[in-house]
């Protein structure tokens, strides 16, 4: 713990940690030692974590990297954070995000982008981290936490773990308790665990998940010993893949990685098998208005008498504007007026109502390709390494939206993704292999990134 608080220190510059709270981390690690020497340690005992700054902390600021939140104290732990305390980890401290979780660079939040640790061969330009959990994923590849709590609305712990290399698990929606969590998009948010290695992240999911009565959507499921399926190979196990995932413009060295992705599985003992999913590319789209309408629902409850920010006006409904207008930075709000838009009398049947089937077609299609004896499939995480800080962050959103169109088809369909790096681009960059599971099969997932990985 001390050697992690010290890097922590050594790399601010990175911006990852919102928060450090290294009085909280050595006491933890205390009780941790003597909980070893007593010879009752516990499965996570005195493994530094950081946590993303999403996740409700009690008596620790918790910002989801809005100003909105900014002096925000919660009185009660998240379930994901209290069932890794639980289970003897360590908490370092906060982590940076996008605020509310809504972006792919980690420049939404409101204070300051994170930095990646990656440079392009032979260039100083410093590069996105991915987001939104970026804090976390930047935080796994410096080395300032052994592994980090994450969520994934759209790809959120899949693409930063991408761009950084690092190893990134999105469980089936409703393996994670949401209770605690601030929302961004309820039907779509989950959380899960960004971590060095598969097994690393196989051990710290199965601490993180588990039913919990206070979140209906959470499933009562056993979890399962994640860390046993890792090892388990791919012998016998069939891989899907997806044609439509053949995206133009994607880069001949994505579609390489890919191919040996599958040649790497194929050797190991999987059967390939090229997969139709046909409603593809209608994924992003129908994101783009199911999680800013549930977004705008959720972000209703932040007006200044409840929570945060309260900035006064000349009645209560002028406090309301003001707070909100102050509060909320510009992706929160392009969020919220899409959100209110498509939800509004008139144009609900014409766009919510209208994503919604297209969330079913997208489902089926998943459905059909599990059904048809596909253990998993095999994509890429992301159309690109890494971008520069503002080289996408430019006049036009839907340049960084693009960025999801691997990994949000997983949440609409609500099913368990993982990205696991499996090489480098021509710049030295990481690039990162997506493998899709069957809802509640993370195992398989587990097995099989071990094997690219
Ligand atoms: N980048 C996507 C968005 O901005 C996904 C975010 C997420 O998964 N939290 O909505």
């Amino acid at each position: 713990t001390q050697a992690h608080l010290d890097a922590m220190a050594k790399a601010r510059a990175l911006n990852a940690y919102l928060l450090e709270t290294p009085d909280r981390a050595l006491a933890m690690a205390d009780a941790s030692d003597q909980k070893i020497a007593s010879g009752a340690g516990r499965p996570l005992e005195g493994i530094p974590l950081g946590i993303k700054d999403l996740f409700c902390t009690q008596g620790v600021t918790t910002t989801a990297g809005s100003k909105i939140l900014q002096n925000f104290e919660p009185h009660y732990e998240s379930a994901v954070s209290a069932n890794l305390w639980r289970d003897g980890a360590v908490m370092l401290g906060k982590l940076n995000l996008d605020e509310f979780a809504m972006g792919s660079s980690n420049e939404t939040s409101a204070f300051g982008n994170v930095v990646s640790p990656w440079r392009r061969k032979g260039s100083d330009a410093a590069l996105v981290p991915g987001g939104s959990s970026g804090g976390s994923a930047a935080a796994v590849a410096a080395r300032l936490c052994l592994g980090a709590t994450a969520t994934d609305t759209g790809g959120s712990i899949r693409q930063p773990a991408a761009f950084t290399g690092t190893v990134g698990i999105k469980p089936t929606y409703g393996r994670c308790s949401r209770w605690g969590t601030v929302a961004f998009a309820s039907s779509l948010d989950q959380a899960g665990p960004i971590a060095r290695t598969v097994r690393d992240c196989a051990i710290l999911l199965g601490s993180m998940a588990g039913s919990d009565a206070r979140d209906t959507t959470c499933a009562d499921l056993a979890v399962p010993d994640f860390e046993a399926a890792v090892s388990r190979g791919v012998k016998g196990l069939t891989i899907g893949i997806p044609k439509e995932y053949r995206v133009d413009g994607m880069p001949a060295e994505i579609q390489k990685l890919w191919d040996e992705g599958a040649a790497w599985l194929k050797a190991a003992g999987a059967t390939i098998k090229e997969i139709s999913l046909p409603h593809t590319s209608y994924a992003l789209p129908a994101y783009y208005i199911v999680a800013p309408a549930e977004a705008s629902s959720n972000l209703a409850r932040y007006d200044g008498v409840r929570y945060g920010l309260r900035v006064p006006g000349k009645d209560i409904a002028g406090m309301y504007e003001n707070t909100r207008a102050a509060g909320f930075g510009r992706e929160v709000k392009r969020r919220i007026m899409i959100g209110t838009y498509v939800l509004s009398a008139g144009y609900y049947d014409a766009y919510y109502v209208r994503a919604q089937k297209i969330r079913t077609l997208i489902k089926r299609d998943f459905e059909t390709a599990y059904a048809n004896g596909v253990d998993a499939i095999l994509t890429p995480a992301t159309p690109s390494a890494a971008f520069g800080i503002g080289e996408k962050a430019s006049a036009d959103p839907v340049e960084m939206y693009l960025n999801d169109v691997f990994t949000v088809t997983v949440n609409m369909a609500g099913l368990p993704g993982i990205a696991v790096p499996a090489g480098l681009d021509g710049q030295g960059l990481p690039l990162g292999l997506q493998l899709i599971g069957r809802p509640f099969d993370e195992e398989t997932l587990f097995a099989v990134a071990q094997v690219i990985e």
